[in-house]
């Protein structure tokens, strides 16, 4: 094989970088045969739930930083949770690319009003969203609520104004939104899952 002197020096170079690697007690075939570090060695996992429909898999989500106030944490790689009774680890498609959802710049973080007329969406404290929702409600409850129908029968019921339940609650938190809102009378009730 002819080489030329370039190339001479630069066999040297990678001659002598290689014994000295070894002389130093590297083994450069285990180095070159390593596999790639394991992305989620150093995540944070936390538990949760998928909130798109009311199946409710398990979800585990990797975030960098350790959760101390002056790290920014990030999500960037979600999964299912194979301890999950529901799901054992699996998600649909919807699940799986729920990490666009979180990073989607369309997400909807906090409370919106646009006044009746207006055309733009003015974003509200969730003081400020919770006092509204409440005041509606009472007012409209204490407006059209029927205790008893033409009969005289005891009706109990609130049919003006319907709930919407979240599908990622748990079962308890399901139990407790069902009393209080039937407790109110309302028969309009259903759940995001079925939208
Ligand atoms: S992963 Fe799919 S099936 Fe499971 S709760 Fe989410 S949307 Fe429903």
């Amino acid at each position: 094989m002819e080489i030329n002197r370039r190339q001479f020096f630069r066999i040297c170079g990678a001659g002598l970088g290689s014994s000295s690697i070894a002389a130093l007690g590297f083994a450069p075939g285990e180095a070159l045969a390593e596999v790639r570090q394991f992305k989620l060695a150093r995540s944070t996992e936390t538990r949760n739930t998928c909130p798109y429909c009311s199946v409710s898999c398990g979800v585990i989500m990797h975030s960098l930083g350790d959760k101390s106030k002056n790290a920014q944490s990030d999500i960037f790689h979600i999964e299912g949770d194979p301890d999950h009774p529901v799901n054992r680890g699996t998600l649909c498609p919807k699940g799986a690319a729920l990490v666009d959802f979180i990073h989607s710049p369309n997400r909807l973080k906090y409370p919106e009003y646009r006044a009746a007329g207006s055309s733009e969406w003015k974003r509200i404290s969730w003081d400020e969203a919770f006092t509204r929702i409440a005041r509606l409600l009472k007012e409209d409850r204490d407006k059209n609520f029927v205790a008893q129908n033409a009969d005289g029968v005891t009706v109990n019921r609130w049919i003006t104004t319907g709930f919407l339940a979240a599908s990622a609650a748990s079962n308890e938190t399901g139990y407790l939104t069902h009393k209080a809102v039937r407790s109110l009378g309302a028969l309009a009730f259903d759940n995001q899952a079925r939208v």
